[in-house]
């Protein structure tokens, strides 16, 4: 078997409502994604003749996936009245409204998916929250 994992990172603001501590009140993180593949066969032909997968398409698929959330506010969906929502759209803010609460361990498995639905053979995705914190989702 073969694994193959690459890392990006990225900046975004979320708050956890109705969590009763620091992170109910919005504030960001720089949170590293990283994506581990894995196969047991490589390419046995063409230009990408002995990889799993090239890098390069890898890191750019990671990359976009990490664009779309690179310096947002992370809303979990329905937690913010109308009141609220216009505010940020007339201040202008940018936001990216999740189906989960926006924890570590809902975006873990947010980028498991955007990358699975890209037919990679998933191992699994780990994100840092903190330097020191992490949340490892696999299937
Ligand atoms: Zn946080």
């Amino acid at each position: 078997m073969y694994f193959l994992k690459t890392e990006e990172s990225f900046d975004a603001a979320h708050f956890l409502k109705g969590y009763n501590g620091k992170c109910k009140n919005m504030h960001g993180h720089r949170w590293r994604v990283e994506v581990e593949i894995c196969g047991e066969e490589l390419n046995k032909e063409g230009q990408y003749r002995g990889m799993l997968v090239d890098f390069s398409i890898l890191k750019r698929d990671l990359k976009n996936a990490v664009d779309l959330l690179d310096h947002k506010i992370l809303i979990e969906k329905d937690v913010l009245d109308l009141k609220m929502l216009s505010f940020l759209e007339e201040e202008k803010y940018e936001y990216v409204k999740l189906d989960d609460i926006p924890t570590a361990e809902h975006l873990a498995k947010y980028f498991y998916d955007q990358l699975k639905n890209k037919d990679y053979n998933m191992h699994f995705v780990r994100i840092y929250e903190t330097p020191n914190n992490c949340i490892t989702y696999a299937e």
